[in-house]
């Protein structure tokens, strides 16, 4: 943890402090060595908290984009008596989760109910040779989208390429009928007209708890640019590029 309470203050550690865990109420003492990032830690146990993952420069970037305020804030749920540190909540009361490592579906789903209105953002450095953004796709609401089926795409493809078949030319077709294609290089200035930043993703080995997700989730991979995991459509997913300035902003 990057607070304890000292005199009933939030601390930031140095060397040799002891405090009082925000959680639990018992003793911390700082942890200010050459190796990792200057903490908190209880004695001689593990973190009162069973949802929290040990920080990373990655989490500290990013909370420190936020006022001191609004980071590792207590959140307590009286009617079960639950508390846990939410990594920021803003002053609009949103919950910002940055999660490094896997997490399982039980988990993502306590978190989603306990913190309600939040949203996630996943270091994406450990999958990022996985995970390939593809060709552009047009906003799905517009009217030229409609008539619109987009297969599948690969990373084996060029980055542009893709296909797509069109329901006004294939009236009563049923899964499994042969369908006539078109390349998406025939229809990029009407997807240009309609972008909103949209894009087919492969994502080889997925972590798939993610696709659960009822919260937003937004992918890290250490860019300007973060990518929204979204369903496009009832057949395939999507990202969403979302600059990283844009939604701090938001959240400020
Ligand atoms: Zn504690």
């Amino acid at each position: 943890m990057q607070y304890a309470f000292i005199d009933g203050a939030r601390h930031a550690p140095e060397p040799n402090l002891e405090g009082i865990c925000p959680v639990c109420s018992e003793a911390t003492v700082s942890k200010c060595g050459p190796m990792r990032l200057w903490h908190w830690a209880h004695r001689g146990k593990r973190h009162c908290d069973s949802w929290w993952e040990n920080e990373t420069e990655w989490h500290r970037a990013w909370k420190s984009r936020f006022p001191p305020e609004s980071r590792e804030v207590v959140h307590f749920d009286s009617a079960t008596g639950e508390k846990h540190v939410a990594d920021v909540k803003t002053q609009c009361g949103v919950v910002v989760e940055f999660q490094n490592s896997a997490i399982s579906l039980a988990e993502l789903y306590a978190r989603e109910l306990f913190y309600g209105r939040m949203l996630w953002v996943v270091n994406g450095a450990r999958f990022a040779a996985q995970f390939t953004v593809l060709h552009a796709l047009p906003d799905p609401r517009s009217e030229f989208a409609q008539d619109l089926v987009f297969c599948p795409a690969t990373s084996k493809w060029p980055r542009s390429s893709g296909i797509f078949w069109r329901k006004s030319e294939n009236p009563d077709t049923k899964p499994g009928d042969l369908v006539e294609l078109h390349s998406i290089s025939s229809i990029k200035s009407e997807i240009e007209r309609e972008y909103i930043g949209q894009h087919q993703f492969e994502w080889v080995r997925p972590h798939t708890v993610w696709f659960e997700s009822t919260a937003p989730v937004f992918l890290d991979f250490g860019e300007d640019t973060l990518w929204r995991l979204q369903e496009y459509d009832s057949a395939i997913r999507c990202v969403q590029g979302v600059p990283k300035e844009q939604l701090i902003q938001s959240l400020l």
